[in-house]
């Protein structure tokens, strides 16, 4: 079996579901298990839904009913089909507009219905055009996930739940991707774009060949092409360069994609629905004949820069402890660290209980927080073994102007990251590509 993923911009209209069919035509020898994302732009309305409703507005679901009901029409499926999840819906924000009250665990069931109606069509017009094919919640099949919602992992027994009712199935499974569901029954989801996450969940449990992500762009790029209009589709990628890049780009993989398929050994392939004839980007196993020099260059913007600062710190212990434990107990997760004598600084993506967090290391130490900040990271195992990447990574910077804010290479040593302005992401991302792929 395979698992073929396909992510919301490959799933947007009627004309898009044609295509994705004529994509899993060609690999329904190899026993396709699909797993598809909410049509584009869907999961941000619907956290656009919650969040009016907590205000105490009634929010109207009438231009995302109008969205999947087109495409019903268009494609000649049953009107009546998403009627009862339209219904359950409205009901929800309702309830949600009467109390003033969006607790994560509401959120996570109000933003479960983007996968849950586009599953749906996907399915009826799979079998209509000639491939039957069944639709399945991934939480009525095994999906069982802790309790973190909105970040939610898989529980270890979900691997072999899941196995159980795959074997089962007869029909091609169209599966939801991004949702799960607690042991007591709650909806959870696996964080923002969570599908690829479910995809190899469900490649883990099924022992699948390959697990193939299909979304609209040639592959994993040297860059994002909407800053760096020259990047390529990368020809190869290790699991480890690829959980960096996933890690810092967000773009092309949820961070947490690989580690099932690590854990298997599966290869991970990514490719572009619309040229489905590309090969796409393969993630393979191992590092063996990885090549010299760099692979790709990936950035996220919008971060907070935490400068934590104290001269008791001078050859003091306990320091770093202390601070790590109060982003602990606050649950704020930390993506870069980097410490001198008496600093330091630490990057995080949301602001998310960063109130308490500061008031409590001001206790002891001054903390500057600064915001739009990026957070750039040039990866490749080339950069273990070639002495001199990370002077000319720098180099090119000092050439474009770029100031550099806070430096780290990881413990891989795979990876280097730096953070500048969001306002000079650009140009630093561009200066690295041209120094590495000449454009
Ligand atoms: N629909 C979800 C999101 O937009 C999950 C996904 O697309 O992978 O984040
Ligand atoms: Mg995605």
């Amino acid at each position: 079996m395979i698992v073929m993923k396909f992510g919301g911009s490959s799933v947007a209209n009627a004309e898009k579901v044609r295509n994705v069919l004529e994509v899993v035509k060609t690999r329904l020898a190899r026993k396709p298990l699909v797993i598809a994302s909410a049509f584009r732009g869907v999961t941000d309305d619907l956290f656009r839904l919650g969040e009016e409703a907590v205000k105490g507005q009634d929010p109207s679901v009438d231009k995302l009913v109008a969205r999947h009901q087109d495409c019903l029409r268009e494609m000649g499926l049953d009107p009546d089909l998403l009627k009862g999840l339209f219904a359950e819906l409205s009901v929800l924000l309702k309830g949600i507009s009467l109390v003033k009250e969006l607790t994560p665990r509401t959120l996570d069931y109000v933003v479960s219905f983007g996968e849950r109606l586009s599953t749906r069509i996907l399915a009826a017009a799979f079998t209509k055009l000639g491939v039957p094919s069944e639709q399945h919640d991934a939480f009525d099949i095994g999906l069982l996930t802790n309790d973190e919602f909105g970040g939610a992992q898989p529980l270890p027994e979900a691997d072999a739940e899941i196995k159980r009712h795959v074997s089962r199935m007869t029909k091609l499974p169209i599966v939801t991707g991004y949702v799960g569901k607690t042991r007591n029954g709650d909806i959870t989801t696996l964080g923002r774009n969570g599908s690829d996450f479910s995809a190899t969940i469900f490649g883990a449990a099924i022992d699948a060949e390959e697990i193939e992500i299909w979304s609209d762009v040639d592959g994993i790029m040297t860059a994002d092409p909407r800053l760096v209009p020259t990047a390529k589709a990368i020809d190869c990628l290790t699991f480890a360069e690829a959980s960096e890049l996933a890690y810092y780009g967000g773009k092309v993989l949820h961070p947490a994609t690989i580690t099932p398929a690590v854990r298997k050994g599966i290869p991970v392939r990514c490719l572009n629905t619309f040229k489905p004839g590309h090969l796409g980007t393969p993630i393979v196993p191992g590092s063996a004949g990885a090549p010299k020099g760099i692979k790709s260059i990936a950035h996220n913007l919008h971060n907070l820069l935490l400068t934590i600062s104290t001269p008791r710190m001078l050859q003091g212990h306990g320091f770093l402890a202390r601070i790590f434990d109060i982003f602990g107990r606050h649950k704020i997760s930390i993506d870069m660290v980097s410490t001198s004598e008496v600093t330091v600084s630490v990057t995080l993506d949301s602001n998310r209980n960063l109130e308490a967090a500061v008031a409590d290391l001001r206790q002891f130490a001054e903390v500057a927080v600064e915001k739009d900040k990026a957070i750039v990271c040039v990866v490749g195992e080339g950069l273990r073994s070639t002495p001199g990447i990370a002077g000319d990574v720098f180099q090119s910077l000092k050439e474009a102007s770029v100031n550099v804010l806070m430096i780290s290479q990881g413990a891989s040593k795979i990876n280097i990251a730096f953070v500048v302005d969001d306002a000079e992401c650009q140009k630093a991302v561009q200066a690295v590509h041209r120094k590495f792929f000449g454009a």
